[in-house]
């Protein structure tokens, strides 16, 4: 025996339902695709920021230890030249004591220098190298943006033809029916209607009640399972 038209045609309208909820599936997978390709970006600008505000804070610590070498240099010219004025043995040794020391340091501070220096170099060349990458990246996402933009146009389109097909196939479907069956749908999107396999539920295996079942063979009438909630019909 077939299905009953009504059943035939709710059927018909679930298999156009599934196509839809198939192309909605395709189209939710493709914002966090889109988001992930924001985030790579962000990270690498971050990223980035953080070397150059790193670079920054070596360069201010170049120009401060060159400033007090600066100063260093003044106070020794100033030494040395009072040097020269000192007759008296013991203060002359003690001032080149001094002298010496100050010598020493300056040196030390120029090597200082000389190394931050080449650090800062480094630097500067990582955030080129940094800087390219990111300009490659965003080039690279915004290739892999606008396909995906493409995608989410023709899927777009391809819902919109899933929805109108299935509408016009729910014109066929009685209204009392039509309205159980959005209702169970709204809350199991994969199997809303399904066939009796024997005297049992076809999904969960749930017994039906003689009964009932003898009237849905009868009449074509649906009945809903009390085991998964899912709208029965019999097929035999
Ligand atoms: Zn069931």
């Amino acid at each position: 025996m077939p299905v009953h038209p009504d059943v035939a045609a709710l059927l018909d309208l679930q298999t156009d339902d599934a196509e839809v909820y198939v192309v909605e599936r395709q189209l939710g997978e493709l914002a966090p695709r889109i988001q992930a390709l924001e985030a790579e970006r962000e990270r690498e600008e971050q990223a980035l920021a953080r070397a150059r505000e790193a670079a920054e804070r070596e360069e201010q610590r170049h120009r401060e230890l060159k400033a007090r070498i600066a100063e260093h240099r003044e106070v020794q010219e100033r030494n040395q030249a009072h040097l020269d004025s000192i007759a008296n043995m013991k203060q002359a040794t003690a001032a080149m004591t001094q002298m010496e020391h100050s010598r020493r340091m300056i040196a030390e501070a120029e090597r200082d220098v000389d190394i931050m220096g080449r650090r800062i170099a480094e630097q500067r060349r990582a955030i080129e190298e940094r800087e390219q990458a990111l300009q490659e990246l965003i080039d690279r996402n915004a290739e892999a943006r606008a396909a995906l933009e493409a995608q989410r146009t023709a899927l777009d389109g391809k819902v919109r033809d899933a929805v109108a097909g299935r509408d016009a196939k729910a014109k066929a479907v009685p209204r009392s029916l039509l309205s159980r069956y959005d209702r169970i749908r709204a809350r199991k999107q994969e199997k809303t209607v399904v066939a009796l396999r024997g005297p049992s539920c076809s999904n969960c295996d749930t017994m039906l009640p003689l009964q009932r079942r003898s009237a849905m063979v009868g009449s074509g009438t649906v009945e809903v399972c009390e085991g998964c909630g899912v709208l029965l019909y019999a097929a035999e």
